[in-house]
């Protein structure tokens, strides 16, 4: 039967407009995962619902145990709608927060997002993140409320009360969606509702699902529902309604196809040249231009090493074609292509535009890399969505594992860009760094369990950023042999332009023009916008001398100097962010020998250290959102874990049986939370937290917290005086 369905995925593959490239968006325990079972039973992919998908989608083994979906994988169906068979591709994403950065990569590579909520809980803050991410990336969602069997048994709730309820899950659904795409002039109305069919609800655990349409079809109304339900008819709910044909001929009613959603997704994605050839053949999905491929996903096949995953934009991607990858310099040769039936890969002769791909050979293809026939533009590069706020480091306890340590933790950064391996000079270990606690835990149980290599870890350590609070006078640095001067002045920048460059809308990558443009639109001025010369982290160098000599055979190596000085500010050698520097005036030796790395590199990062002590730089530690569901006996020692550190709690209400804490919190307070809360609320509580970006310390705190990682470091133990730096 599985060839079978391989023979006419492969079939389906050629025809784009009957494709149907998705995601499932939901918040942790919202039942993603059921649901998915349901698809793949219903499209007969597995036998019955249940240990298979576990098995198929969670392929991790700390993903099970955990019981949260962590890296994104892929699975593809078959579905019958309207007399034509369909192929459904579904890309899996991370069900927890930590993982942003996966998130938005599995949303580039899907034309349709289907949002899944839970009945009793609402949206959540994640289902919030997720939709933003669909939105911001064109995707177009879908609604489905699960669990509503809980509103019938346990709520007891009557069809008044159901319908108040999902009417309110749907508005607050809508309201996003209105926020999000009111602006976006290349989308329509998005929200999404009962009557067009863009919402269904029913239960995953069950088996059912209505919508609008499916209710016309079968007849069945809420009464019905609520009958059967409570009768503990629910497998003769199954029958006359199953959930997986509900959701399944929603996603191929009213998820666009390739054909339909490149045209209008490739400029909202891709910044190159929207005239040339490549983005004609983008826009049309056509299989015989060049090659282009987006990764989403490295995955490791214990036999065929590295499989890069992806979206095909255009061309036709075979076997033994050589491809460019974005960001090295070589081409790689394609030793097979597939796609994925359920977690295993199937090899297939050519995998054409409009599909998801499962390539092995891209040995240089990172999960967000361009592969392409043709150099090109990359797309849009998303590293700057998450920065790492904490760091731990990992040593093989045995020396003899240290080649198999190195070669994971390069795979494990090439799988998840949103982690950084960097390796201590001094001690020999390596620094893994990310978005929280859990996800460093992740990525060591991986290396321990997968991978057999037993490690030490070393406490996890918060990193902190540093960022001026007002605009300096000029400031001079010269270069060690005094005959090289840079003057420099230091302004921080402002939150929307620091916003833009987060998001990627604005940066070095993109066409000159467009950057000026919406650099100007977040507020910068016209001369400004124009002389911008570097971007790097969240810093921008602007350029205001004219006519001075050498200076542009001289760029490199102060971009080389700002870098260093931006990587390791002044106080305590963390990043610095939110900082415009302005070059205004320079003096450079006539000779190229006087004017070498040694000299114009020192010099200039001189200049952006006295520029930075000038704009009063101060420590700024990264905080959370948190939100913590517990019932109300255990609401007051909750509410307690997050005022004990150093905390505040903003928000305090019921919801459903459980009270709903918000509140926020520094992240280094947040190490050993998930434990501290556990044995507060005897397990009770589930939580989620998300980065909710930096603040400045209060002084004695900052002052302490300095000399703590100056200490740490083997920095000297005085705070630096300008006078250091002359
Ligand atoms: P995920 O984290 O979003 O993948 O959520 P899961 O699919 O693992 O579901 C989380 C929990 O909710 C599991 O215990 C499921 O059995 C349960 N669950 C999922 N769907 C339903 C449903 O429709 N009704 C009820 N009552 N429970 C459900």
């Amino acid at each position: 039967r599985r060839k079978k369905i391989v023979q006419e995925c492969e079939r389906l593959m050629d025809k784009p407009e009957n494709i149907r490239n998705i995601a499932i968006a939901a918040h942790v325990d919202h039942g993603k995962t059921t649901l998915t079972d349901n698809l793949l039973a219903g499209a007969g992919m597995i036998a019955d619902e249940g240990e298979a998908t576990r098995l198929m989608m969670d392929t991790e083994e700390d993903e099970q145990e955990r019981g949260i979906t962590i890296d994104a994988a892929n699975v593809s169906m078959t579905h019958e709608y309207e007399d034509t068979n369909h192929l459904i591709n579904l890309i899996d994403t991370p069900g927890h927060v930590d993982f942003g950065g996966d998130v938005t990569r599995a949303m580039r590579a899907v034309d349709g997002a289907l949002v899944v909520v839970d009945a009793v809980e609402g949206a959540m803050p994640q289902t919030e993140t997720v939709v933003r991410q669909a939105l911001r990336e064109g995707v177009k969602p879908t609604l489905f409320i699960n669990k509503v069997d809980r509103l019938i048994s346990e709520l007891q709730e009557g069809p008044e009360e159901m319908q108040q309820r999902l009417l309110s899950v749907i508005d607050d659904v809508n309201e996003l969606i209105r926020g999000m795409t009111e602006d976006m002039d290349d989308i329509d109305d998005w929200t999404v509702s009962v009557e067009d069919g863009t919402v269904a609800f029913g239960s995953a655990l069950y088996r059912w699902g209505v919508s609008m349409p499916s209710m016309q079809a079968t007849g069945i109304d809420f009464g019905d529902i609520i009958d059967l339900e409570r009768n503990d008819e629910r497998q003769e709910l199954h029958d006359r309604t199953p959930l997986s044909d509900v959701v399944l001929d929603m996603v191929c009613e009213h998820f666009p196809n390739p054909l339909d959603a490149q045209p209008r997704r490739i400029p909202r994605i891709w910044r190159g040249d929207d005239e040339s050839d490549l983005a004609e053949g983008m826009r049309l999905v056509d299989d015989e231009g060049e090659v282009v491929l987006m990764v989403t996903d490295i995955g490791i096949d214990p036999h065929a090493g590295e499989i890069a995953a992806g979206r095909v934009f255009s061309g036709t991607i075979e076997k033994g074609q050589e491809l460019y990858v974005s960001g090295t310099a070589g081409k790689n040769r394609v030793q097979s292509v597939g796609i994925y039936m359920g977690g295993e890969r199937e090899e297939v002769e050519h995998v054409p535009a409009g599909n998801i791909a499962a390539v092995t050979g891209l040995r240089d293809a990172i999960a967000g890399s361009t592969v392409s026939s043709v150099e090109m533009t990359p797309f849009e590069s998303i590293e700057h969505i998450s920065e790492p706020v904490i760091t731990k480091s990992v040593e093989a306890k045995s020396m003899d594992d240290l080649p198999k340590l190195i070669e994971t933790l390069r795979q494990v950064s090439k799988e998840d860009p949103t982690i950084q391996i960097t390796i201590n000079e001094d001690t020999g270990e390596h620094l893994i760094s990310g978005q929280g606690e859990l996800h460093l835990e992740v990525i060591t149980q991986r290396i321990e369990r997968n991978q057999g290599i037993p490690v030490n870890t070393g406490e996890p350590i918060v990193v902190y950023r540093e960022a001026i609070r007002g605009a300096t006078d000029t400031v001079e640095g010269i270069s060690p042999n005094r005959h090289n001067r840079f003057y420099l002045t230091a302004e921080p920048l402002s939150e929307e332009i620091v916003d833009q460059i987060r998001l990627g809308e604005v940066s070095m990558d993109m066409p000159e023009q467009e950057r000026r443009e919406a650099l100007q639109e977040a507020g910068m001025d016209k001369d400004s916008s124009q002389n911008v010369e570097h971007i790097f982290g969240t810093n921008v160098l602007i350029d205001d001398t004219k006519g001075i000599q050498h200076l542009n055979e001289t760029m490199e190596l102060v971009i080389e100097g700002l870098e260093e000085a931006l990587d390791e500010g002044p106080l305590a050698a963390e990043p610095v962010q939110g900082t415009l520097l302005r070059l205004n005036d320079a003096r450079l030796h006539e000779d190229t020998i006087h004017r070498g790395p040694a000299q114009v590199i020192p010099a200039v990062r001189r200049a952006v250290h006295r520029a930075l002590i000038a704009g009063h730089v101060s420590l700024l530690e990264p905080i959370q959102d948190v939100r913590i569901d517990v019932p109300s006996e255990h609401m007051g020692a909750a509410s307690g874990e997050i005022q004990g550190r150093r905390g505040r709690v903003d928000d305090m209400y019921q919801e459903g049986d459980l009270m709903v804490i918000e509140g926020i919190a520094p992240v280094d307070e947040m190490i050993g939370f998930s434990s501290d809360i556990r044995s507060a609320t005897e397990g009770r509580a589930s939580w989620n937290t998300e980065n909710a970006g930096f603040r400045v310390m209060s002084d004695s705190l900052q002052r302490e917290t300095i000399m703590e990682i100056r200490e740490r470091k083997g920095m000297k133990l005085e705070l630096p005086e300008s006078i250091d730096y002359f």
